[in-house]
């Protein structure tokens, strides 16, 4: 058995991944002149987000399943923890190394629970370890075990898919995950919900993950580091997501960085990074008269009724609640709610859907914290301008 399939648990820093270095990798497709990736080195830290950005056709594919070996290099040395891909047994390198690619690649005859057995199945598991771990990895993306494991994924929403297609890549606890356009076929907003939970499950596990988009935002909220790929996988920057965002390396990157850099800075700091309003709030069974008096005289006359486990129901305004007899039934919808994972880019995307100027913030248990709004967005955007002195950013246009 090879180390990295062995290597489970955290270090005291809370990384369980490992380093990847790829050193001169070449890869020459039979019968091409060019090669599609040529001569790449990268190295990439243990416990972190890399994501391989460019366009299509680069070789972003190729380079990335290079390191579980589906596809042999051509020339050049890949070491995974140290220890040299080449020199491991393909079928245990792979059994460490999680694997999740666009529209999930489910088993399409499997359960939900079968598929995520497959890697734990394959090395051997007990068959109660692996009843246990298919629904500790469900809970874990955020799925209800008894609802779902025995669902086929022709019975789940594309979201839902690639949920399972996460937990399947994480369920023997490999050190080093890879993840390729893994959001790539979800609606906009199902996409950011799975990339906000990517992140809350990185934040516990420290894994080595590299991931592959074409997506430049994507790549700026996810990534610990972006290596920004031309043609042949050149390596055209290899940084963090602020500093080629502040200060692209070349013209081909500043294009793909987009003239809108200043607002993708943005996506750079979570809504719980930053301070968040608050409302009056009160429970469903709460007297009405209570939050009428709490929303006397004030400028911004809105308040938010929670059920039992604080997580928010609907606004009522001091009007709605003049008529009332009780909160509940009263008031009108929520709308789009955040985390305090989701980026400032998030909110800002929710608050222009929505056309409103003030959107709800809910911790893990779905619980309220708190309110963001358009103003903390724009004096955000200013000290960020400040900070960097650039000129490009459009807080102007903002309602
Ligand atoms: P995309 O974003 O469109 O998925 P990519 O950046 O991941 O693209 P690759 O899929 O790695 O790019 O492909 C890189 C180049 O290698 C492309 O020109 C592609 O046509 C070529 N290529 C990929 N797979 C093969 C193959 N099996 N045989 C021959 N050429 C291939």
């Amino acid at each position: 058995m090879s180390d990295i399939e062995t290597r489970t648990g955290t270090t005291e820093s809370g990384v369980s991944g490992v380093e990847i270095v790829l050193d001169s990798v070449t890869k020459r497709y039979p019968g091409h002149h060019d090669p599609a990736v040529d001569s790449v080195s990268l190295t990439i830290p243990a416990g972190e987000i890399v994501v391989l950005v460019g366009p299509s056709g680069c070789g972003k594919t190729t380079t990335m399943r290079m390191i579980n070996r589906l596809i042999e290099p051509t020339s050049g040395a890949i070491t995974i923890d140290g220890r040299d891909a080449a020199s491991m047994n393909p079928d245990r390198l792979r059994r460490g190394i999680g694997y999740s690619i666009q529209q999930a690649g489910l088993f399409p005859h499997m359960t939900v629970a079968k598929n995520i057995a497959t890697v734990p199945g394959l090395v051997g598991w007990h068959r109660k370890r692996i009843d246990t771990r298919v629904d500790e990895m469900l809970e874990l993306v955020g799925l209800d075990p008894a609802s779902y494991r025995d669902r086929y994924p022709r019975q789940l929403s594309g979201g839902q898919q690639q949920r399972v297609g996460v937990a399947r890549a994480l369920a023997a606890d490999p050190p080093v995950l890879l993840m390729d356009e893994p959001f790539g076929a979800v609606d906009p907003i199902t996409r950011g919900l799975l990339q906000d939970e990517l992140l809350r499950l990185q934040a516990d596990l420290g894994k080595t993950i590299v991931f592959v988009t074409h997506d430049f935002t994507e790549a700026v909220k996810l990534g610990d580091r972006i290596a920004v790929l031309g043609n042949q996988s050149r390596i055209l920057q290899y940084d963090t997501p602020a500093t080629i965002l502040a200060d692209p390396a070349d013209e081909t990157v500043a294009g793909f960085v987009g003239a809108d850099a200043s607002l993708k800075q943005l996506t750079l700091t979570r809504v719980g990074d930053v301070e968040l309003g608050r409302c009056p709030t009160a429970l469903e069974q709460d007297p009405v008269e209570d939050l009428r008096n709490a929303l006397t005289g004030k400028d911004w006359p809105w308040a938010l009724v929670l059920d039992g486990h604080r997580r928010p129901l609907r606004w009522v305004s001091a009007q709605q609640l003049a008529h009332a007899d009780a909160l509940r039934g009263t008031g009108t919808p929520i709308g789009e709610i955040l985390s305090l994972k989701s980026t400032l880019q998030d909110a800002l995307e929710a608050l222009l859907t929505h056309q409103t100027a003030t959107a709800v913030v809910t911790g893990t248990r779905g619980e309220y914290v708190g309110l963001i709004t358009i103003d903390t967005l724009v004096r955000h955007l200013s000290a960020m301008r400040a900070e960097h002195g650039s000129d490009s950013a459009a807080p102007a246009e903002l309602p």
